[in-house]
């Protein structure tokens, strides 16, 4: 039933015990970090003043900011000769936020995704088809040493290629997927197109959905369509990545590995906690990770601690999945946008207006992003030719920055929607 019993089911005194004695370690390590030295000596806070867990709230939070602003080295705990791997968040160029790994970092981290996939029934003798993005995204990799350690064959497919996919699927009786739910979605026509039923002509039984929010009902049609188990996996580059939360087969909420993370929920308005149960921002802390540690994150993914033990006997508490984010991050095809970087490319363009439209659209099962751009009155009422060629400029740069490709609209100067105070640039069609 247990990867690691002892540690999965431990008694929460037991469990807040092991917290805090990592949560000392962790943050007297993380003063070694230039950055947190600043960071602490900035804000006062002395790192070996923390007696209990509720110590924790005494720390400043962290940011993506901060980690953007630490680049490159800045959060090492570590000289840089202990680091054995670089991963970084998907979907942004340039400064993005980076994470570094020692060995054991990696050994824990591999641990959380044995743990995990094992939680759902995933065995030994399963194949299992990762077709998550291999490289900097930590879907790839991350998944990859957990399976093997579990001691499932693993096939490293990666992500795209879904002719290939479904070939592969039955070539070698897979019977654990790892896919991001949208291109679960998308691949179901591709199964259709080739009259091939799941159901009927592979051995399809778990997949894992992560990397992008999902519904309860998005869930139930890979499921149905696919005759097969799915389970949530949470988890974000800055905290090694998938690993951090996951269903068990009870699928009611995904349970927090808490000997490796200390969960905050709290109001992002206020900052302060908010009672079990009740929606806010999740905040963790690294309890693990000797390389780069990372103090009270502010994920801005709104969930709430589901409160109760749950029937698998597991004592880490469950969060509810992911409903939704507190700045403007867009998860198109599991690739995180800002419309600040949108914004950035076109108004580095000259003969863009002072204004422009995100809208999202769910064609069938594929996302959409149109980009509608306003233009200068001249070239709107000039050679078509020159249009035609500012909006091929226009996609080619956002494609480069964003990695998805928009469909781009050029619209007349002053025809977008204005709002007074915060633009509203962003329609999300994409109904569930
Ligand atoms: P990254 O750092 O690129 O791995 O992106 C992490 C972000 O992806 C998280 O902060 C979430 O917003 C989102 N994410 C990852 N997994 C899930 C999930 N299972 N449900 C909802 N959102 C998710
Ligand atoms: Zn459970």
């Amino acid at each position: 039933m247990f990867w690691e019993e002892k540690i999965e089911t431990m008694q929460r005194s037991d469990l807040q015990t092991l917290q805090l004695e990592r949560l000392k370690q962790t943050v007297v390590n993380a003063a070694n970090a230039p950055f947190y030295k600043n960071f602490f000596a900035k804000n006062s806070f002395d790192p070996s003043t923390i007696r209990t867990l509720d110590d924790a709230r005494r720390i400043p939070f962290t940011t993506k900011e901060d980690l953007r602003e630490a680049w490159p080295y800045g959060l090492l705990a570590v000289p840089k000769d202990e680091l054995v791997r670089m991963h970084s968040s998907s979907g942004t160029t340039g400064r993005s936020t980076v994470i570094f790994h020692t060995a054991r970092d990696l050994d824990a981290w591999t641990d959380t995704l044995s743990r995990s996939m094992y939680m759902t029934g995933m065995r030994k003798a399963d194949v299992f088809q990762n077709m998550m993005t291999y490289g900097l995204f930590t879907g790839g990799l991350g998944f990859h040493y957990g399976a093997e350690r579990l001691g499932a064959l693993t096939i490293p497919v990666g992500a795209g290629n879904s002719k290939r996919q479904i070939q592969l699927m039955r070539d070698f009786d897979t019977t654990v997927l790892h896919i991001i739910p949208s291109y679960a979605l998308h691949l179901s026509g591709v199964f259709e197109e080739l009259s091939v039923d799941p159901r009927r002509d592979t051995r399809l039984r778990i997949a894992f959905l992560g990397a992008e929010p999902h519904s309860e009902k998005t869930r139930g049609r890979i499921e149905e369509f696919y005759g097969l188990k799915a389970f949530n996996s949470y988890g974000l580059s800055e905290m090694n990545g998938p690993g951090v939360a996951f269903e068990c087969q009870c699928q009611a909420g995904l349970h927090v590995w808490e000997d490796n993370f200390l969960m905050e929920i709290i109001d992002p308005d206020t900052l302060e906690p908010v009672a079990d149960g009740v929606e806010g921002e999740l905040v963790l802390t690294t309890l693990k990770r000797e390389g780069m540690p990372v103090l009270r994150y502010r994920t801005k993914d709104l969930t709430r601690i589901i409160a109760g033990p749950c029937a698998c006997g597991r004592t880490h508490r469950r969060i509810e999945r992911i409903t939704g984010r507190t700045d403007d991050m867009l998860i198109i095809k599991g690739v995180n946008i800002f419309p600040v970087q949108i914004e950035k490319k076109l108004m580095g363009i000259s003969d863009v207006g002072n204004n422009f439209q995100i809208i999202l659209e769910r064609k069938g099962y594929n996302d959409h992003m149109i980009v509608r751009v306003e233009v200068t009155k001249e070239l709107f009422s000039g050679d078509l030719k020159q249009l035609e060629s500012l909006r091929k400029k226009i996609t080619e740069e956002l494609r480069s920055d964003i990695l998805i490709t928009p469909r781009v609209d050029l619209v007349e100067p002053n025809t977008l929607p204005k709002t007074e105070g915060k633009a509203v640039r962003v329609l999300d069609n994409r109904a569930d």
